[in-house]
């Protein structure tokens, strides 16, 4: 009879859970897993009896490192079509504004994804999935938001819960009907935030195919006062609220997520002294996105000082898109977030751990390792964890663990 049903031993553990230590890190490290939860932590020259005896499957990590899975909490990654051309176009010398009045940007995503079957988009979104597991992300949350009518909102979020399913996966749904103004309420969008109100928030709240709404607060987005509506909304259907918000201006987004104790204010680079102070209070996660800061070529930084100062918890993701983000490698993005917004490397590991657990409300089952929580781990065939962030192009996971 043993007592475990996995024991990792000899593991530099990143726990990421005991601020005393840096990365709350274990040498010599032990992790004891029953029915997929952590059962026990401690060192491997603690452990007495002999270790054969201990659980049925013994993994010897040689001194190398184990982290919590890693979690991207910001993703558009569900959609259909491909944008390469409108990239090369712009290389070109073609300005944004022509090629979205031919019809591109935004708009041409939500044109294939309305027009792709099911399956098309699940295969199409497929890989980009694998890409991001492959690199040991155990979580992920996935918006809508290339739908823009009910009917495509929920074949998205449908798509985006077959994956987790059929890759066991811990999938996060988000509804972000309020991502932009679809062209049938071109010069309208209060009357589409009406539908969102009215009809695309209460029927996906009453099907359960979301964990959270969303909406792109910004000038060529929505108002202050047509995301607080899409918030009224969520909050009358049960559901907790984040937001895209002063990614390109400050229009106090971050401060309105906080006033409804949101989860996440996103992007959050023009976000003010004073939004920073309501996020303190509210306890909202400053979901941080530097890959679309790259893409960009932004100028702005988001105020990581502010945020420091107030201990507000910063968590980082890919915000992988087909515009602004084409990019399913949370590795990159954590690389990306040392070199532009001069993170430290543990800054990032909480990033896209228990910070980012903390962004999706899934704090006290996943994120860190820790005694009773979910056993997601990933061994890398490295020693020390500032390396995930050091090395490019390298995938170093050799192992990944799911419950
Ligand atoms: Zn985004």
């Amino acid at each position: 009879m043993f007592k475990w049903d996995t024991l990792i031993i000899n593991a530099n553990l990143a726990t990421m859970a005991d601020g005393s230590r840096t990365y709350g890190m274990l040498t010599d490290g032990a992790v004891g897993i029953l029915n997929g939860r952590i059962e026990w932590l401690g060192t491997t020259t603690g452990i007495k009896n002999s270790i054969e005896t201990l659980a049925k499957e013994v993994v010897d990590a040689q001194g190398c490192l184990v982290t919590p899975g890693l979690i991207d909490c910001h993703t558009h990654l569900v959609f259909a079509g491909n944008r390469a051309d409108e990239f090369e176009q712009r290389l070109n010398g073609v300005a944004y504004e022509e090629i979205a009045r031919k019809g591109g940007g935004i708009l041409s995503t939500v044109r294939a994804t309305r027009e792709a079957s099911f399956e098309e988009l699940y295969q199409q979104s497929l890989p980009r999935f694998l890409a991001l597991v492959s690199e040991g992300v155990t979580t992920v949350e996935i918006k809508s938001g290339y739908g823009l009518d009910l009917a495509t909102e929920l074949k998205m979020l449908h798509v985006a819960k077959k994956l987790g399913e059929e890759h066991n996966i811990q999938i996060k749904l988000t509804l972000l009907a309020a991502h932009a103004v679809p062209p049938e309420y071109k010069d309208n969008a209060d009357g589409y935030v009406d539908v969102v109100c009215s009809e695309i928030i209460p029927k996906i709240a009453e099907l359960k195919m979301a964990d959270c709404v969303d909406a792109f607060c910004e000038g060529i987005g929505f108002s202050y006062d047509q995301t607080k509506r899409v918030f009224d909304a969520a909050v009358r259907w049960g559901l907790p609220v984040k937001l895209h918000a002063d990614q390109l201006s400050d229009l106090n987004g971050a401060a309105l997520v906080a006033e409804y104790a949101g989860l996440s204010a996103d992007h959050v680079e023009y976000t003010s002294i004073k939004s920073a102070n309501a996020m303190q209070e509210s306890g909202t996660v400053a979901v941080l996105l530097p890959y679309a800061f790259y893409i960009l070529k932004e100028t702005k930084l988001p105020p990581i000082d502010a945020f420091r100062k107030r201990q507000i918890p910063m968590a980082i993701s890919t915000d992988c898109n087909p515009g602004t983000a084409p990019s399913s490698s949370l590795l990159t993005t954590m690389n990306k977030a040392c070199v532009e917004f001069s993170l430290t490397p543990e800054e990032v590991l909480k990033g896209v751990t228990i910070n980012a657990a903390m962004a999706l409300g899934i704090e006290d089952d996943v994120g860190s390792i820790e005694f009773g929580k979910k056993a997601n781990l990933v061994l890398w065939n490295i020693k020390h964890p500032a390396d995930l962030c050091y090395w490019q192009g390298m995938n170093r996971v050799q192992r990944i663990f799911i419950g």
